[in-house]
């Protein structure tokens, strides 16, 4: 894939309008060089020192490059798929498990690409993935993964993740899609030797994700608890998303979801969950005071009606939030900026018309960082890392708004117009330069409908 060169010193200049995640006035734009953001400049200056050339911003809504934590990229061969169109969490999974059993190493190098080329094109420069699928000939699916993040020049989490509980031993997942405690813990070892990498600017970091309470045993928690530990990275896993999945621990555990989280050593700012939803008062203050994140993902959660997160609550008790898409089997689009819009809208529902417009892209951008445990993005700040999204609120559907920033969620912006990641355009007049769109839909898609039709 091509990659723009980008020159030394780069003033984007004086965009329409700017969100910067913090107090920082970046009115008159900013500078990058050597992949960072060296200065913002305040509205009505100019760089306080030199630059080789311009990007007259003029026409764009500049804000710190999107950040997705919780997807499952293979999912995009199974969106909107028939039988599961209409159906919540378990009855869900249950039909889709043995679909995705099916998965090939070149159908998930395809799914990958699908899925960080759609986030890319929506404003997203870092996502989370969490695959827990490694079928007989998928040993190598995170080595996949992170291909393809290298290729399209974003950053990533992949989580290695696992399940061992399989229908015989009481859990929800066929048999052949769990796997044995030692080859999950010998490959999430590898993988952490092989891949992740630590500090400012890190393109891809690995994490540890045993899937679900209702998918793994309580030993694969603790021992991957352990190992994160040792290692120094995250800890990831779905908790709280339905009340079925409560109704499943009691039953199996004689636990709440947050007392089982702090029964295997989880209860901890390593850890953060996907969705969080079914929380009563006294969890939420436990999982603030642990530091625990959440990634809130509200098309999911619409969309197999699991309930709605309480975001306002979980922050002010101290949880970090951030946004997810989710899986394209329950989104079923991989698009940032429009979770932003859902996660507004859906946090209003339940607290009222006044959340503002900027915590929902808030939550998009710094929030999203922190549920990453990284501090080197997500906000536009000098010697951060210069990853970016310009909108160019220009369409039809824009037309007669007033408040740029208020527009790109209100009006329903749904592409980025630029997107530069490290210092690097990825995505050039809405596109990403190098990349065959017509062709990898073609070959995506007759890779779907073999994974459907067996
Ligand atoms: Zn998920």
């Amino acid at each position: 894939m091509a990659h723009p060169h980008t020159p030394s010193r780069l003033w984007i200049k004086n965009p329409l309008a700017v969100f910067t995640a913090n107090q920082l006035d970046a009115g008159g734009g900013l500078v990058v060089s050597g992949g960072k953001i060296a200065e913002l400049v305040p509205a009505g200056h100019q760089p306080s020192t030199h630059w080789d050339s311009t990007f007259d911003a003029s026409a764009h809504v500049l804000m710190p490059g999107l950040i997705n934590t919780h997807h499952h990229f293979y999912q995009t061969l199974t969106r909107a798929w028939g039988p599961v169109a209409n159906a919540p969490l378990f009855p869900w999974l249950q039909n889709l498990y043995p679909v995705w059993a099916r998965l090939s190493p070149r159908s998930l190098e395809l799914a990958v690409e699908v899925a960080l080329a759609e986030l890319l094109l929506s404003g997203c420069t870092t996502a989370a993935d969490h695959h827990y699928l490694f079928p007989a000939g998928m040993e190598d699916a995170i080595d996949i993964e992170a291909g393809v993040v290298r290729r399209m020049g974003m950053r990533a989490t992949l989580t290695r993740g696992s399940m061992t509980l399989g229908e015989d031993d009481g859990g929800l997942p066929p048999r052949t899609t769990v796997q044995s405690p030692e080859v999950i813990l010998a490959d999430s070892e590898r993988l952490i030797r092989a891949y992740h990498e630590t500090g400012d600017g890190a393109v891809i970091q690995i994490a540890l994700a045993p899937c679900s309470p209702f998918s793994v045993t309580k030993e694969i928690m603790a021992e991957s608890a352990a190992m994160a530990e040792r290692f120094d990275v995250r800890l990831h896993t779905h908790l709280a998303e339905t009340i079925d999945e409560e109704d499943f621990c009691q039953s199996m555990f004689g636990l709440r979801t947050v007392d089982y989280l702090e029964s295997v050593g989880w209860l901890g700012n390593r850890t953060w969950l996907g969705h969080g939803i079914h929380f009563n008062d006294e969890e939420i203050a436990r999982l603030g005071a642990a530091g625990t994140a959440v990634a809130h993902c509200p098309t999911s959660n619409m969309r197999l009606a699991s309930g709605t997160a309480r975001v306002l609550e979980l922050e002010a008790a101290g949880v970090p939030v951030g946004l997810g898409v989710d899986g394209s089997a329950s989104n079923d689009a991989s698009n940032m900026i429009l979770e932003a819009r859902q996660a507004l809208y859906l946090q209003r529902l339940r607290y009222g018309a006044d959340v503002p417009v900027e915590r929902a892209l808030g939550w998009a951008t710094r929030g999203s960082a922190a549920v990453l445990g990284r501090s080197d993005i997500g906000q536009l700040a000098p010697g951060l890392q210069a990853d970016l999204a310009l909108f160019k609120p220009d369409e039809l559907r824009f037309s007669g708004s007033h408040d740029p920033v208020a527009a790109l969620l209100l009006c329903g912006a749904d592409r980025a117009d630029r997107v530069m990641v490290g210092g690097q355009w990825r995505v050039v007049d809405g596109q990403i330069p190098g990349l065959d769109v017509a062709g990898l839909i073609a070959e995506h898609s007759a890779a779907a409908r073999k994974l459907v039709a067996g």
